[in-house]
């Protein structure tokens, strides 16, 4: 059987359409592959959001495509930079055998039709059986952030209709799969035939065997009160929402065409809290956009406080070629991005360990992903939020929704006892 090689760059969607083009390419008799050398195929999946992000991929592709050479081998490249640099890429990359941009996840089965013919008495062999999955609901994005690429490589937004997600979710189901996060740029604007998000959630929520819903990413601007009360709704939601801020200064906020302000957001946090006591709520917060000022930086800082945060991506601001910041003055160094970076991430860290000190004591209900590697008796689950946690104990599987205990804080993670 010809086997596959995925390296996957970026977000959670990237995940799911490397999960997406895999099916399709074991319906072709392919099977998965943990060795790159010896594959019949590689597929790079890219991420363009950052500079950094598209120097790692390109790297990685240079590799194999160094290692190929003389071989009879194949190598894809798909995802965020392959639309973005198109054709370019296999000038830019010798070796690069077939370029897939993120726009043409739509027809992915007519692309690899075109390359591959189907074997139907090729069975579907995957190579493993996830607890959790990802399924997406929405494509592209029509909301322009001035320092975003992905509207520009991943095009306009589309939602998927209820039945070819409800369609998705149930296969997943039939393969094992307790959690599904629901993804899109931006899920809270999902609108198909009247259905919005609120209404879709409620819809899945009623599908046997769908034990735990997570979604992401939330924009504030569109994120209502109907939506976080359907979360608190049902106990298969889990209390967890990513909303990401970005900014703590009004101005700055405007500038990346955001569209709230930090008012609307802290307002946005309380609501929450008062449907969901104990959600965790987590962020993305941009240090260094052009103009930023020390007092506008110090107004993220001091909304990272009050807010508190479970955890928080963070980054120092890099222009992306064809997005509005990029033609803005940069008025901030390299070094004190840095800074300020490093200061927020010390902020953000001290609050993410108090967090999880505080949970010490607490019962918590887990679902068991996994074994951890190398340890027979050690599971690692996730909470009803988004914390990590292990579990020593025996008598275990994957995909067991336990109560445990938390009995101990290692900053980052939850050492738990079963309970039940
Ligand atoms: S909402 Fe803004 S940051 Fe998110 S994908 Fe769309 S343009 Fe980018």
């Amino acid at each position: 059987m010809p086997s596959v090689y995925f390296q996957t760059f970026g977000c959670q969607m990237n995940v799911a359409d490397s999960d997406t083009i895999y099916q399709l390419l074991s319906q072709r008799g392919f099977v998965i592959s943990d060795c790159p050398d010896s594959s019949d195929l590689v597929v790079v999946n890219t991420c363009s959001v950052r500079e950094a992000a598209e120097k790692r991929a390109k790297s990685r592709i240079t590799e194999f495509a160094n290692k190929k050479k003389g071989r009879n081998q194949q190598l894809w490249v798909t995802g965020c930079m392959a639309e973005r640099l198109g054709g370019r890429l296999k000038e830019l990359i010798k070796g690069v055998d077939l370029v897939i941009g993120a726009k043409q996840m739509e027809r992915i089965g007519e692309v690899i039709d075109s390359v591959l013919p189907q074997n139907e008495s090729s069975p579907a062999v995957f190579g493993k059986s996830p607890v959790t999955d990802f399924v997406p609901v929405m494509r592209g994005c029509d909301n322009y952030c001035a320092y975003c690429i992905v509207p520009y490589v991943r095009g306009r937004e589309q939602s998927v209709p209820y039945e070819l997600i409800e369609a998705d979710v149930k296969e997943k189901i039939s393969r094992g799969v307790k959690e599904i996060t629901f993804l899109g740029q931006n899920v809270n604007s999902y609108n198909n035939e009247g259905i919005d998000f609120p209404d879709l959630l409620l819809r899945l929520s009623a599908i046997d065997g769908l034990e735990r819903i997570r979604f992401t990413t939330s924009h504030p601007k569109d994120c209502t009160e109907k939506l976080i009360e359907a979360v608190s709704s049902s106990n298969k939601f889990a209390s967890h929402i990513h909303l990401p801020v970005q900014a703590g200064s009004d101005r700055v906020l405007t500038l990346m065409n955001r569209g709230y302000t930090s008012a609307r957001y802290r307002g946005l946090i309380e609501m929450i809290r008062k449907h969901i006591p104990k959600a965790d709520i987590t962020s993305d917060i941009l240090v260094g956009f052009p103009t930023e000022s020390d007092k506008e930086f110090k107004e993220t800082l001091s909304l990272v406080r009050d807010v508190r945060f479970t955890t928080a991506f963070m980054f120092a601001y890099s222009p992306r070629e064809g997005t509005t910041a990029a033609s803005m003055t940069e008025e901030i160094s390299g070094e004190q991005k840095q800074e300020r970076l490093a200061e927020l991430i010390a902020v953000q860290t001290g609050i993410t360990r108090s967090i999880y000190k505080e949970s010490v004591g607490e019962e918590l209900e887990i679902l068991i992903s996994g074994r951890q590697e190398k340890r027979t008796a050690a599971w690692m689950g996730q909470d009803r939020g988004c914390k990590r946690v292990l579990l020593s104990c025996t008598s275990v599987e994957a995909g067991m929704i336990l109560k445990v205990r938390a009995v101990e804080s290692s900053g980052m993670t939850l050492l738990a006892e079963r309970i039940l």
